[in-house]
């Protein structure tokens, strides 16, 4: 395994690695006012990649202030829809002239290999945000005609206004660390909110370099700001401030339910994209070309660490062996290793905490009598690599049927009858995703409109547009990103109706 890190780092990175990271408060670059910084680790190594200010309740404070000023008094509110576009346009335009420096620091901060990183993370954040901008002068209300029985002959006028929330605090994952800050950020400034901005403790450098750009773009003061930090203390403390209208959350469902409970003091608006534990259904009439391969990215693509990553595979029996064999042989074929060296496929997960999260699921599922027909353990003598796996003699029931594993690991079971299936796939506290692989375009769409998922992929895999809605039923979330539901996040609706006779 080739895990050296390329001695031709990115000039930029390395300069913006070398000191340690401000937080961007009110437009200006600032310590934490506890003065402490953590380290933040290079997955293929194991070593410290950076330092980072460690931000905790009082600078979170500080930074809902900055942000609340800007909602409430600053030229952000006086700016037309026009103008806000035009910024977020050119943030666009920045981000894409640095892609090459956004692949280098997802690469060396998350583990993901640099060519996709700057294949996919990038121009998809760039296309976010260009769709974002250009939604931000069709963000309309309604005319509405008004009957009011109790007063007779009178006429109105009544129409909507879509507002912005108003101050939004913003607590993202790592596995897509400068996506996800696109996801949240970009519909935020469409519509004229103000953020405070949490990347996760893992992966804070993107979400800082991103900050940047986004005061070279010329958005005024206040109106992003980004403080690094730990979850159980800048996170938390954004979540329950009184003064946060509305907080946004990607991550685990676990921590989805803290956020409600802390979101309810003021009762803040809240929206939550969460886990999944999605099925991919493959039956015997598919394409088995495309769905074998289909069905191999869709667990392995970015390690396994995707909310919606096909993790649970269920083929038609009479076809079993050949497709479970056939994702076997492709996960044989990942070349593991270093995400700078150009001929990996798959890098490290993203941190120690994974990789034996991850190794923990293993194990489980050995126990209860699973067996890995490729893979199975953890890989490499350093750094966070695990080996992608197919686990077969798998049951509804185990632990790694029910759970999220967020690594690189598919649990493949047969079924014989179509009619069995879709109760098999719905049987999940999840909902996020779901594919299935037929040439049957009848059944393809009987079987989309029963399973109860946010997507529904039909003979593809994480297939993802800024255009087209993303989230979660059931335990997956609240809410939808993305498409133009995503701007019902960030307005509220007024009714506003004047007696015209
Ligand atoms: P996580 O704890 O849910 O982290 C997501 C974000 O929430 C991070 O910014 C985290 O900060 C923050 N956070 C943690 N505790 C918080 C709290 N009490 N209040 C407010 N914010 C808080 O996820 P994780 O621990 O990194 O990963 C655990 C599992 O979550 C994974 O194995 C996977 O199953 C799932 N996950 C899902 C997604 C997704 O896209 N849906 C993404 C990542 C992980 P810190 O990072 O600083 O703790
Ligand atoms: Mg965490």
């Amino acid at each position: 395994m080739g895990i050296a890190v390329s001695p031709q780092i990115h000039p930029q990175v390395a300069e913006f690695i070398d000191k340690p990271r401000k937080m961007l408060i009110n437009g200006r670059w600032v310590n934490a006012a506890s003065g402490k910084i953590f380290p933040t680790y290079n997955p293929a190594t194991g070593e410290v990649l950076a330092q980072v200010a460690e931000g905790d309740r009082e600078d979170i404070d500080q930074a809902v202030k900055a942000a609340r000023n800007a909602f409430d008094s600053g030229p952000w509110r006086r700016m037309t829809a026009s103008e806000r576009g035009r910024l977020i346009w050119k943030l666009a335009d920045l981000l894409e002239q640095h892609t090459e420096e956004f692949g280098y620091i997802e690469s060396l901060d998350n583990g993901k290999p640099l060519n996709i990183a700057k294949a996919a993370d990038v121009p998809l954040a760039v296309d976010l945000f260009r769709y974002m901008a250009g939604w931000a002068t069709k963000i309309e209300g309604n005319t509405i005609p008004l009957s009011v029985p109790y007063t007779p002959g009178a006429k109105y006028l009544a129409y909507t206004l879509r507002e912005p929330v108003g101050v939004v605090g913003q607590i993202i994952p790592w596995n897509f660390p400068l996506l996800m800050a696109a996801w949240k950020l970009g519909p935020a400034l469409a519509t004229g909110c103000t953020v405070v901005l949490k990347p996760a403790e893992q992966t804070p450098l993107s979400a800082l370099r991103l900050g940047e750009l986004i005061m070279e773009a010329g958005f005024p003061e206040g109106v992003v700001n980004v403080v690094p930090g730990y979850g159980e203390t800048a996170g938390a403390a954004l979540a329950a401030h009184p003064d946060v209208d509305k907080v946004a959350f990607t991550g685990s469902t676990e921590v989805g339910k803290l956020i409600v409970h802390a979101a309810a003091g003021n009762l803040k608006k809240v929206s939550l994209e969460l886990g999944g534990k999605s099925p991919n259904v493959v039956f015997k009439d598919a394409d088995l070309e495309t769905a074998i391969p289909g069905s191999a990215s869709a667990i392995f693509f970015n390690h396994g660490q995707c909310c919606c990553a096909g993790s649970r595979l269920y083929v038609e029996k009479s076809v079993y062996d050949q497709v479970v064999e056939g994702v076997a042989e492709a996960a044989r074929k990942i070349k593991i290793g270093s995400g700078l060296d150009p001929e990996t496929h798959m890098g490290p997960l993203v941190s120690e905490e994974q990789m034996n999260r991850v190794c923990g699921y293993l194990e489980s599922g050995f126990s209860e009598g699973a067996k890995a027909l490729v893979g199975g353990h953890k890989g490499g003598d350093r750094g966070y690599f695990v080996e992608p796996t197919v686990l077969v003699n798998t049951k509804e029931n185990m632990k790694v049927v029910q759970e999220e594993i967020f690594g690189p690991v598919v649990v493949a079971m047969p079924f014989t009858d179509p009619e069995e299936i879709v109760p098999r796939a719905n049987n999940s506290d999840y909902g996020l995703a779901a594919a299935v692989w037929t040439r049957d375009i009848g059944k393809a769409h009987r079987m989309a409109e029963q399973l109860r998922a946010g997507t529904v992929w039909i003979n593809c895999y994480n297939i993802f547009d800024a255009a087209l809605p993303f989230g979660g039923y059931k335990q997956s979330g609240w809410g939808r990103e993305m498409g133009h539901d995503v701007l019902n996040l960030y307005t509220q609706t007024k009714a506003v109706c004047t007696r015209i006779a």
